[in-house]
């Protein structure tokens, strides 16, 4: 039969410092099943380093260990987790019980990080505490119990997963008397029952109850006697294996698989995160605030942007507008140029269409400031009305179209027709039944000059983004009726709108305008060209610098709140620190800890990242709300943007993920016995 327990020169050292402290030295041991072993020594002589390293606890520096015919050391760490909840047993001074679990999940815990079937493991758990006399005491908290309660839920816990292997350090060592020689009892009956039982000690009177003494002194067996006598295997083995011992190497279950291990972990997470309920939310208040300001500012942003452009597109993008003014300063005036003091439209534009193919329409625009309309005894005196005065072209340079009539024909601007098209608000007000057209309204220009014309056209309604262009009330007349309604000031031409076929090419039809009449009128004239298409693609970057400016800014307060949450983690891993090593030493392998340490952290990132994004869009409608009712004429609305859900909640998993790295490599890394050693 092979021994339940061999060591060959197993040897343990401490390095501190680059110098070497040996703990252990030569330690050749091998321990039958069903024996009963008392490892005893005086303090500091190395017992619990012995326990550990026996335990798969603690690697050795040196030598070789034997469990159940495993070489320890040919097992990875995580094969080692699940070998060591399947075949030891664990029950230590300080009884290292989870402190807010009840009895009954403190016993069950080693079932977490198995896949043995449940319900009998369950049955097994209530007839140990039975056993154990732990039975009315099952949904109780480990401070409510006395100490040798405590170590017999400790011991129902070891024998869970039916262990051949029991390892005790000082199991009565905080215990008085009376429950020590109780729990000692339950010990000894587990030696009767066939297992086999290694009790560390320094009390000798505990080591004489044993058959089988080991003594350490300063790192080495000074002394193994069994019943009396030097231990000698051959006999040991005669006197105390029991029949029918299970010392075949039991097969380890499987750890769970990562998708059992993600479901196992959301229990444990949220009874984490729930027991200080105020510390994890303002942990994720960050995170709620950051979601929150992502979601909102990517809204906004993308609403503001479009309203803005579709200002301006509707205006017309491939329009340039030419401006021509006398050159006051103009004092030497260069011999044989025209000199210039207003467009002539025969003269100077009507050759221009074969010059530059890439122009599709012109028209002049004659532009009176304040004007007022008079029909039916009503007077629209409305600061904002404008008379203009343009061509036929006009309408399709400014992607207007008629609601109802028609627009001007060339034969219109031929004539100086008394003819006008007006915008929508103005006939709305006008209010003519059942049609404007047709009618005869007085306009006055520049508040000087009343002079009728015939409505042959109402514009369709256009949106505009600029308080100067309002092109719902706008009246336009032929240009060359304006011009006979004007002085001679106010009837030269000094505007020209000019369309560009392609989109592309307006920078540079407007630049080789400029240069065309700089070259035309020399210094006399001041050409200055306009085109929307480079101001729409300006704002267009403009708008982009600045929702990434913002973004930017809401990333930054997400990143905040993440950092926030490792933080939190990072403390509540140094608080648990023993709770993570006894999971360690009941079988949960460094997946186990590390899954449940990034589910804690993405369940906060989750939920708070939820509570974020409904407060974001709460926030983005609460915004447009109150846009809304303070400026009433802009039409606010809240558009739901796809974008801003998937940036924002992208950000938060990335968030939760990366907050949580850190933390969850921390405690995969910790040692078993520094977190069960730390106070
Ligand atoms: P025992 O259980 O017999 O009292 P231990 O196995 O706990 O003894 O300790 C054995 C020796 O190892 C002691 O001298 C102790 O000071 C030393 N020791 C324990 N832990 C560490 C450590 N982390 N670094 C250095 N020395 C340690
Ligand atoms: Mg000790």
């Amino acid at each position: 039969m092979d021994p339940i327990i061999e060591t060959k020169d197993l040897g343990f050292a401490y390095r501190s410092g680059g110098q070497s402290l040996t703990i252990l030295k030569d330690i050749n041991l091998k321990i039958n099943a069903g024996e009963l072993v008392a490892l005893q020594g005086p303090s500091g002589s190395g017992k619990s380093t012995l326990f550990y390293l026996l335990g798969g606890l603690l690697k050795q520096t040196s030598g070789k260990i034997t469990i159940t015919g495993r070489d320890l050391n040919t097992l990875s760490s995580n094969s080692l987790a699940v070998f060591r909840s399947v075949n030891i047993g664990f029950v230590f001074q300080q009884f290292h019980l989870l402190p807010r679990a009840s009895v009954l999940e403190n016993i069950l815990l080693p079932m977490r990080y198995t896949d043995v079937p449940r319900p009998p493991i369950k049955a097994r758990a209530l007839q140990l505490a039975q056993e154990l006399g732990l039975g009315d005491r099952l949904s109780h908290q480990p401070n409510h119990l006395s100490g040798g309660q405590q170590q017999r839920v400790a011991i129902a816990r070891a024998l869970l997963l039916d262990v051949n292997l029991i390892l005790a350090d000082e199991p009565t060592g905080n215990l008085d008397s009376k429950s020590g020689k109780q729990v000692l009892e339950t010990l000894f009956e587990l030696h009767r029952q066939g297992k086999t039982v290694v009790i560390v000690t320094h009390d000798p009177e505990v080591a004489k109850k044993c058959h089988r003494r080991i003594v350490l002194k300063d790192g080495v067996i000074v002394e193994d006697v069994s019943d009396g006598q030097k231990y000698d295997q051959a006999k040991d083995l005669i006197d105390h294996s029991l029949p029918g011992l299970k010392t075949a190497v039991r097969k380890a279950p499987e750890g769970p698989g990562i998708l059992a291990e993600l479901f196992l972990a959301v229990p444990s997470a949220f009874s984490n995160l729930t027991r200080n309920k105020a510390k994890s939310f303002f942990t994720m208040l960050g995170v709620i605030l950051g979601t929150a300001a992502v979601l909102a500012v990517i809204t906004l942003g993308e609403f503001s942007k479009s309203r803005i452009l579709e200002g301006y597109e509707a205006l017309g993008v491939n329009k340039i507008t030419l401006y021509g003014n006398q050159n006051w300063r103009n004092t030497k005036p260069e011999p044989g140029a025209v000199p210039f003091n207003g467009f002539e439209w025969r003269r100077d534009f009507e050759p221009l269409i074969k010059i530059f193919p890439e122009i599709k329409q012109m028209s002049p625009v004659m532009t009176s400031w304040q004007s007022s309309v008079i029909y039916g005894g009503r007077t629209i005196d409305d600061k904002t009305i404008k008379v203009i005065g343009v061509n036929h072209e006009y309408l399709a340079i400014v992607n207007g179209s008629m609601k109802e009539g028609r627009g001007f024909s060339p034969y219109h601007i031929e004539g100086r027709d008394p003819v006008c098209i007006v915008g929508g608000d103005i006939a709305k007000e006008l209010a003519v039944s059942p049609s404007i057209i047709g009618t005869i309204i007085s306009v006055t220009l520049n508040q000087n000059t009343t002079f009728p014309c015939r409505v042959i056209g109402v514009k369709a309604t256009q949106s505009s983004n600029s308080e100067w262009v309002q092109p719902n009330k706008e009246i336009l007349i032929p240009y060359t009726y304006f011009q006979v309604l004007g002085d001679s000031w106010s009837s030269r031409i000094r505007n020209v709108s000019v369309k560009i076929g392609d989109s592309g090419l307006v920078e540079d039809a407007g630049k080789k305008l400029k240069k065309f009449f700089e070259l035309k009128y020399g210094n006399s004239g001041e050409f200055r060209v306009d085109n929307d298409s480079t101001l729409v693609a300006q704002m267009k970057r403009f708008l982009s610098i600045f929702s990434i400016l913002l973004f930017g800014i809401a990333a930054l307060s997400l990143l905040v709140g993440g950092i926030g949450i490792n933080n939190m983690m990072m403390v509540s891993i140094t608080e648990r620190l023993r709770e993570i090593g006894l999971r360690k030493a009941v079988g949960a392998t460094n997946r186990s800890i590390r899954t449940q340490v990034l589910v804690e952290s993405s369940i906060l990132c989750g939920v708070a990242g939820a509570i974020g994004v409904a407060g974001g869009f709460a926030a983005c409608g609460g915004l447009m709300y109150a846009a809304t009712k303070l400026i009433p004429n802009i039409k606010f609305e809240w558009v739901f943007n796809e974008w801003a859900l998937i940036v924002s909640v992208t950000a938060v998993v990335v968030t939760g993920v990366l907050s949580g790295i850190v933390p969850a490599f921390k405690a995969e890394k910790l040692q078993v016995i520094e977190a069960l050693r730390s106070e």
